[in-house]
């Protein structure tokens, strides 16, 4: 390794050294084993508490052109994109009473989307909407949800409060069956995928979590009957109430300050401290939104997506704490910094060690006690985990009536009746929340809480049991025909989530478009294909991002798989070579208009 010569002022070793030990004190060889399904006894932790009634009416036996399955981002975006190719015949399947998906379950207190709201919220040009604040709340989120469906006629065809069981194929009339728990069993030509990567919430296997006799819940169920207050108003509910927040991650951190505020006492529970960043909200210059002339959300969008990817641009039109570490790359060269013989990937380790030292510095700055901000630093590369951004998190910890229980990255020892357990010391409460995320490295059909059976009848677990995830580009899989994915498993990833699933359904679209077109039953993909594809995730995967986020040797996390990278798990990976490669690859495909790799019939 090249040594630092000038103007740098950290250790590279120790930083290492460092970040090493801290990821080797968290590996646990229970890996995602450690997490409890809400499921059984722990069922009603994943009740939908914002639905109201379950609205009555009868099973559905007809058959439509597409079910889109997830009235998420994905799923508008599917179908928003079908209506504008001329394919009308769209019905959407919703577990939720209401749009929205994600931002329909998280509607806990200072939800917001942390990055930028141009360019985060899709077809904000169709729809003729700019939100009203750079980060916007969840509840303005929704509502561009709900704004999409009433835009494209998505809401004239849904089925709310309805879960889909299982889908199934039938060779005989080339059609899917999609049953759903409200006893439809529907005829469907094509289905879309789009349930969402974080659908399924996911509780900490703690012994005796299931013997607190307190209140309790996952934030992705706020309870606002207990907690009162709403997504933007305090939680007036609190003020006489001890309550544990156990996990760190990017939903604590936006809520920490809202129930430091509201609580009686607030302990925060961390096993591994969050990366938090400048956030510098702001409401939108109505002058600048005047200004924005027509295709400015495409063009602000891939601005980005080049500037996360380390693709210099002219301008960085979005400019906030996601683009600041590719401009902190160019300023180290500004100053000498590096030695011009090292490589791309040593410069990149520097940027981000110095970013790194840069949030710790922010950890001493914004929290009094030095204590508390040591426990508080987060030791581990950029991107290991989700970065967080807020201004209000840290101060938090100043407040009396808060303080943070460091279980030094071993996490909670224990629950009892009464309270969280922490290195032999209990902490007595009246309310605990869990803010320990979502399933990410479980099967496919575990987390989406429906069994996909192909034309072999075999289901799409089985068929993965077997060889690991494999698919052409992410979105379809061979021996099941007319079925899309939208999701990053072998596609791309990219930091602004829906930015992918516009790109996936566009593909989605184009395929649909091409078989319906053309007069074809059906589509599927070819065999070879599909293992070329598996291939080139593979070993793209084993490139450059070995030691970048997704990598064993980051700290463990659902990224990396909770620090067990075996080749199978590398093989359900995204595509290694970055998302920009990725929707310029897909362009060309669909440009070229021979859609290699699939068979029609
Ligand atoms: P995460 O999976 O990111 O965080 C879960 C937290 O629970 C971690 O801090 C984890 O610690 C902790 N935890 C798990 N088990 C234990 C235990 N036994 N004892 C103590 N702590 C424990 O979930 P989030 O809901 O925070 O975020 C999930 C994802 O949702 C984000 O990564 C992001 O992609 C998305 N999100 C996006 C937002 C936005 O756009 N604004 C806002 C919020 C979330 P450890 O780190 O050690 O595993």
């Amino acid at each position: 390794m090249t040594e630092i010569k000038t103007t740098i002022d950290f250790d590279p070793d120790a930083l290492r050294t460092r970040y090493k030990a801290e990821r080797d004190k968290r590996i646990r060889s229970d890996g995602n084993e450690q997490y409890l399904e809400a499921t059984g006894t722990f069922s009603h932790f994943s009740i939908d508490n914002r639905g109201g009634k379950i609205i009555e009416r009868d099973p559905l036996s007809n058959e439509v052109d597409v079910v889109v399955i997830g009235g998420g981002f994905g799923g508008l975006i599917a179908g928003a994109r079908l209506k504008n190719a001329g394919i009308d015949d769209v019905l959407l399947i919703e577990k939720g009473a209401d749009f929205g998906g994600t931002w329909y379950w998280n509607q806990y207190p200072g939800a917001r989307c942390d990055v930028e709201s141009y360019i985060y919220l899709p077809l904000l040009e169709e729809v003729d909407k700019i939100p009203s604040e750079k980060y916007a709340s969840a509840t303005e989120i929704q509502e561009h949800a709900r704004a999409i469906a009433n835009r494209f006629d998505l809401d004239k065809d849904v089925c709310f409060q309805t879960e889909v069981k299982s889908i199934q194929w039938n060779a005989n009339t080339s059609r899917w069956i999609v049953v759903t728990d409200r006893g439809d069993a529907i005829k469907a030509r094509f289905v879309v995928m789009a349930s969402g990567p974080l659908h399924k919430l996911k509780l900490p296997g703690i012994e005796g979590i299931d013997t607190f006799a307190g209140h309790v819940f996952h934030t992705s169920r706020w309870d606002y009957d207990y907690t009162g207050g709403s997504p933007n108003d305090d939680l007036t509910g609190l003020a006489d109430k001890r309550v544990a927040l156990i996990g760190t991650g990017a939903t604590a951190i936006q809520c920490v300050s809202h129930l430091g505020k509201a609580s009686k006492h607030l302990y925060v529970f961390q096993r591994t401290p969050s990366s938090v960043d400048f956030r510098g909200n702001r409401p939108t210059d109505s002058e600048w939104a005047g200004s924005l002339e027509p295709g400015w959300h495409k063009e602000r969008m891939e601005n980005f997506n080049n500037l996360v990817s380390g693709i210099p641009q002219e301008v960085d039109l979005v400019d906030d704490c996601w683009t600041d570490l590719i401009g902190n790359i160019a300023d180290m060269y500004r100053r000498g910094a590096v030695q011009p013989e090292m490589d791309l990937l040593e410069v990149l380790e520097m940027a981000n060690f110095e970013k790194m030292e840069s949030i710790r510095k922010r950890v001493e700055e914004s929290v009094d006690d030095p204590e508390i901000a040591e426990a508080l630093k987060p030791w581990y590369a950029l991107f290991c985990k989700r970065p967080c951004f807020d201004d209000e998190y840290l101060p938090t910890f100043n407040r009396e009536n808060v303080d943070l229980i460091d279980t030094g990255g071993l996490g909670v020892e224990k629950i009892t009746s009464g309270g969280v357990v922490v290195a032999g010391e209990e902490y007595e409460v009246d309310c605990i929340i869990f803010a320990t995320g979502f399933e990410v490295g479980t099967g496919y059909e575990r987390r989406a809480g429906c069994q996909v059976v192909g034309a072999d009848g075999r289901t799409l677990t089985e068929k993965w049991d077997e060889h690991g995830v494999s698919t052409l580009h992410g979105l379809q899989t061979s021996g099941y025909p007319n079925y899309f994915m939208l999701g990053a498993n072998q596609g791309a990833f990219t930091v602004n989530f829906p930015h992918l699933l516009d790109e996936a359904a566009t593909n989605t679209v184009c395929i649909i478009k091409h078989t319906v077109d053309e007069g074809y039953l059906t589509v599927d993909v070819v065999q070879e294909a599909e293992d070329e594809w598996v291939k080139t995730i593979v070993e793209k995967a084993r490139g450059p991002i070995g030691s970048g986020p997704g990598s064993t040797e980051c700290t463990p996390g659902y990224y990396n798989n909770e620090g067990h990278l075996n080749e199978k798990a590398r093989q359900g990976a995204p595509y290694g070579g970055g998302s920009v490669e990725f929707f310029k690859l897909m362009e060309g495909w669909r440009n070229d208009g021979d859609f290699k790799g699939l068979k029609f019939n």
